[in-house]
């Protein structure tokens, strides 16, 4: 079982759960974290540190270990913080814009576990059409509650490559993400205000659906590269909490 200087580091590693010192002292502080932990993780809240709260400590910290691995580093995973774990997140958070703290918070949560989880790109998701061989994106549908200009959001953080008009595409937008990703969001209702070459976070808004270009009634069509070839949309993006999934099997979609 982690010692009680151990816990204190580890807790105070995952999203700061203790704010105390690291002095191997379990008082109040340290019971708290305890408490806060087993909340947050479905664990019975007794402030107890008993045998599930010890394996549950070591197993969230391996996870995270693990998943800067997988992010290109190479550090021991054995769910106990150290100068080399705190480093190297301190490292990831640098690379990634947040705030270089060295604690596993919400923000660096969602960079490190969400990192290409796209979002839909509307809030009313209502397919319209599905990706096939002869239609290499997806179209969603509008809905009585948002209107036919329903707000459209950036799937993820990227950068504006096009924001521009053609007779097919009408006035569309294109992002490139991390990883290779690309995304495309075309029948806009107006050019939208995003300037070339800016940055785009995850939710942002692009503009309104509309039915400009080669449309048949407002809708937006998406579709998604992955190293310059198209992807099933559906294999990539989640529904987030303030999403609503409508006139769709909902066996067909991800949950973040
Ligand atoms: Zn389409």
């Amino acid at each position: 079982m982690l010692n009680i200087y151990q816990r204190q580091i580890n807790l105070r590693f995952y999203y700061y759960l203790y704010t105390g010192e690291i002095d191997g002292i379990e008082g109040n502080k340290t019971k708290e974290a305890y408490y806060n932990f087993q909340k947050r993780n479905n664990l019975v809240t007794d402030k107890i540190y008993g045998e599930n709260t010890n394996q549950k400590l070591i197993n969230v910290i391996k996870n995270i270990q693990s998943k800067l691995n997988e992010k290109g580093y190479n550090i021991i995973v054995d769910g106990i913080v150290g100068d080399i774990t705190i480093n190297t997140l301190k490292d990831f958070q640098s690379k990634n814009n947040l705030v270089v703290d060295g604690i596993f918070g919400n923000n660096t949560c969602n960079k490190l576990f969400n990192s290409n989880k796209f979002i839909f790109p509307v809030n009313y998701i209502a397919i319209t059409t599905y990706y096939n061989n002869n239609h290499l994106g997806i179209d969603l549908g509008y809905n009585n509650k948002y209107g036919k200009n329903m707000v459209i959001h950036s799937v993820e953080d990227g950068i504006v490559t096009e924001n521009s008009y053609n007779k097919t595409y009408g006035n569309y937008v294109v992002i490139s993400h991390p990883n290779n990703y690309k995304s495309r969001y075309l029948h806009l209702k107006n050019k939208s205000d995003l300037r070339v070459n800016t940055n785009v976070s995850k939710g942002q808004i692009i503009g309104n659906m509309g039915n400009t270009g080669l449309a048949s009634g407002n809708h937006l069509h998406f579709d998604l590269y992955k190293n310059n070839s198209r992807v099933n949309p559906l294999d990539y993006l989640f529904v987030n909490n303030n999403q609503e999934v409508c006139d769709v099997d909902k066996n067909k979609v991800k949950y973040l």
